[in-house]
């Protein structure tokens, strides 16, 4: 359990995020939910709240940019003295070919899904100092190759390796910094990106032959940001129905 603990998640108004956040608070966290979609955001704090019966704060922020970032965290010292968690998870996936790609797509994905979880984790540390928890989500992508993904696969394959150095450089304060590596899970991202005959496919392609659900990645989540896990850093957790077994 979790009580006594504060969490912050990004991209937690809806998906992946929303199930992390409302794991975390069923097992006694409090959570502020970080994200730019702002109504949805304050709906669904409200929602976890009213839920578990924990403070759910919900926080506008972009996570690229810092000044967003600077804020989210002021506001959690604020109003929680402290953070235990942080959960890097707001990150997109737009799909475009390598040669249509212009410089803007890919620093757009670049500074959502890598430089965001640089300047999210540092301004973190900062007021976690010692003994924490920081858990990225990246993807198989940063595993296997994906076609119209380049963008997206460097970005979370700079999530693992950034990972690795950092756990070693928090590991005198006891931070662990780890990766939850998803498979194809069933999101509103997801299904605005991929229409029902792709999905289909990605089932087939699914040893389990289902998506995973934002539970399957929360549960994974949930472990490594409790102290059953306090031994395991630097890793990357990959959640996806056996996906990349073959
Ligand atoms: P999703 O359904 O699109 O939800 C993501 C949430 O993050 C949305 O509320 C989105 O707002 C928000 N967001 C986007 N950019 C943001 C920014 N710059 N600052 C703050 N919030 C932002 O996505 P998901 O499928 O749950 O994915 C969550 C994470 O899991 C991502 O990092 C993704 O790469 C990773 N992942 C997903 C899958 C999958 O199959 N779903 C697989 C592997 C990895 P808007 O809706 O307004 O954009």
């Amino acid at each position: 359990m979790l009580n006594n603990k504060t969490a912050v998640v990004t991209g937690a108004a809806k998906g992946i995020g929303y199930g992390i956040a409302l794991k975390l608070a069923k097992n006694s966290a409090n959570v502020v939910l970080a994200d730019f979609d702002e109504s949805t955001n304050q709906t669904t704090a409200k929602q976890i709240e009213k839920a578990t019966g924990v403070k759910c704060l919900a926080v506008k922020c972009d996570v690229s940019k810092k000044e967003d970032v600077d804020n989210l965290f002021k506001t959690t010292a604020e109003n929680f003295e402290k953070i235990d968690i942080l959960v890097n998870n707001a990150g997109i996936f737009p799909y475009k070919s390598f040669l249509e790609m212009s410089e803007e797509d890919w620093d757009k994905v670049i500074d959502v899904n890598l430089k965001s979880v640089f300047i999210c984790s540092q301004a973190a540390v900062k007021i976690m100092r010692e003994r924490g928890k920081i858990i990225t989500i990246s993807s198989i992508a940063s595993l296997i190759g994906f076609e119209n993904l380049t963008h997206y696969c460097a970005s979370k394959g700079g999530i693992n390796g950034w990972t690795k150095s950092l756990a070693l450089e928090l590991a005198p304060q006891k931070i662990n910094v780890n990766v939850v590596a998803p498979g194809a899970i069933k999101t509103p991202g997801v299904e605005a990106s991929l229409d029902e005959e792709a999905q289909k496919q990605f089932v087939n392609t699914i040893p389990w032959k289902r998506m995973g659900l934002p539970e399957d990645i929360a549960n994974t989540v949930a472990f490594l940001a409790s102290s059953e896990a306090d031994y395991i850093t630097g890793q990357v957790i990959v959640v996806d129905g056996g996906w990349t077994l073959k």
